[in-house]
């Protein structure tokens, strides 16, 4: 993620200034120079770098502070302002713009945006999303423009469980729209997500239609979704949709990918509108609320312990029955699968270090991808084992061969391999021994082959 490079770079900028002996004005300068350079060649816009730019130095302007002022401490802390200034229009302060749907009402939000940008998965995201949370959500599909919207949408939201209305007979995407608000209003939904149809380019007819249905369906809030990786091009784009759809919240997608992000983010101040979430990836679950500070904090390697507690909290993680192992002093190869997929419930393990302060740079050094395939690899050979060889606690791999290598066929994967994940379950085993199984040790149930 070229993000992170970006991150990567102030940091070592503010490194720098730790390091040196004097904090002077030259230090700063250097400081600032190598800052700024990094932003631009992030595509943040020239005139906001020439702004956070200003206004760090006149936060530290040393003329003005007391011999005793920690300047290192003064510098970082006007760096880390200005950079959540830069992603932040301040709108929330003020309650204009805020994103908040709730649970005593109909809340009606409609999806605008280029097509490509990720309107229909981003729709289905934040479907799941608020559905996790205990809303009652329905999804409509108001794009009748594009041939196969309605089944994409379909698709998705039949994968992730969440009603949804669209039509493959009407062709007014205005006449859609309306209905499936009126229909998932009258049963009671509190969230309503209308995907309209994308816009290649600016066409005007094509925005005299998304207003025609914003006119029918009237939505509480109006969201502009934004491909981070489009650059520069960003900000001309989201004017333009702003004057049309006068939108009041923004998604930011394919922030996992090489965007270089800054393109987008001068989108946001160009717009004076605040991003909502930020779209991590193609799964349905790739989706983070967007806090200024948060996301600062984790572009500096800073960590975002509120995120992740956050994040694990909705998982719904099942600990019970391996906690009880535990206390009896027992783990099985079924354990050893509940927990492994309890972690990647979580998401790539890069996203979850991101959040775990000092993580994130550590993850760069091993390479996550290797470590989210070999996890994928292991889940596979569980998956081929019987439930006897699951609920079992690994010898009866060594008293019968065979199983080894037909788990090893089964899963696609290598004899190696299956002893290796094997081994780690008696590692683990031999642990849990340890530290539980103080008190009676049943044998362990003996279930169906
Ligand atoms: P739409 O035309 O705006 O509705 O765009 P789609 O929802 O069809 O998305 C276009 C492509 O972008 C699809 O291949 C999506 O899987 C992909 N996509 C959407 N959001 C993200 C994201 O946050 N990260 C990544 N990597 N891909 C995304």
């Amino acid at each position: 993620m070229v993000l992170a490079d970006l991150g990567r770079r102030i940091n070592s900028a503010m490194s720098e200034l730790t390091r040196s002996n004097v904090v002077d004005e030259k230090a700063i300068d250097n400081m600032l120079k190598e800052i700024c350079t990094a932003l631009l060649e992030s595509d943040v816009n020239v005139k906001l770098v020439a702004t956070l730019r200003n206004n760090i130095k006149k936060k530290i302007n040393f003329k003005d502070q007391g011999p005793n002022v920690n300047r290192r401490r003064l510098a970082q802390k006007a760096i880390f302002d200005e950079l959540c200034a830069l992603v932040d229009p301040h709108i929330n302060e003020k309650g204009e713009g805020a994103f908040k749907p709730r649970k005593d009402r109909s809340n009606v939000i409609m999806f605008v945006g280029l097509q490509g940008a990720g309107k229909t998965t981003s729709c289905t995201k934040l479907a799941l999303w608020y559905q996790r949370r205990g809303f009652k959500v329905g999804l409509v599909c108001a794009d009748t423009f594009r041939a196969g919207a309605f089944d994409q949408l379909k698709q998705n939201a039949t994968k992730a469980k969440i009603p949804y209305y669209g039509s493959y007979t009407e062709t007014d995407p205005v006449v859609v729209a309306a209905e499936g608000v009126a229909r998932f209003k009258q049963e009671k939904f509190n969230l309503i997500i209308v995907d309209t149809s994308g816009r290649h380019r600016q066409e005007s007819e094509l925005f005299a239609e998304m207003v025609q249905i914003s006119e029918a369906v009237k939505p509480d809030q109006t969201i502009m979704v934004l491909d981070a990786s489009i650059g520069q091009a960003a900000e001309s784009q989201s004017k333009a949709f702003k004057e049309s759809s006068n939108f009041g919240a923004i998604i930011l997608t394919k922030m996992d990918g090489h965007a270089k992000g800054g393109g987008a983010i001068s989108a946001v101040a160009a717009t004076n509108t605040p991003i909502v979430f930020i779209g991590t990836g193609e799964h349905i679950h790739d989706i983070e609320p967007f806090t200024p500070d948060q996301f600062v904090s984790k572009l500096l390697g800073m960590g975002d312990m509120r995120g992740l507690v956050d994040h694990v909290k909705h998982l719904n993680l099942d600990q019970k029955e391996t906690m009880k192992h535990i206390e009896q002093g027992i783990f099985t190869v079924r354990d050893l699968r509940d927990q492994m997929s309890n972690i990647m419930k979580m998401g790539p393990l890069s996203k979850m270090a991101g959040m775990i302060p000092g993580m994130g740079q550590l993850m760069g050094q091993i390479g996550e991808e290797e470590s989210d395939n070999r996890f994928k690899r292991m889940m596979y050979i569980m998956d081929s084992m019987t439930e006897k060889e699951l609920d079992s606690d690994g010898k009866i791999f060594v008293s019968e061969p065979t199983r080894v290598t037909r788990v090893a066929k089964g899963s696609g994967t290598s004899v190696i391999e299956v002893e290796q994940l094997l081994s780690q379950q008696r590692t683990m085993a031999r642990m849990v021994k340890q530290v539980g199984g103080k008190k009676a040790r049943p044998k362990i149930k003996r279930l169906r082959a």
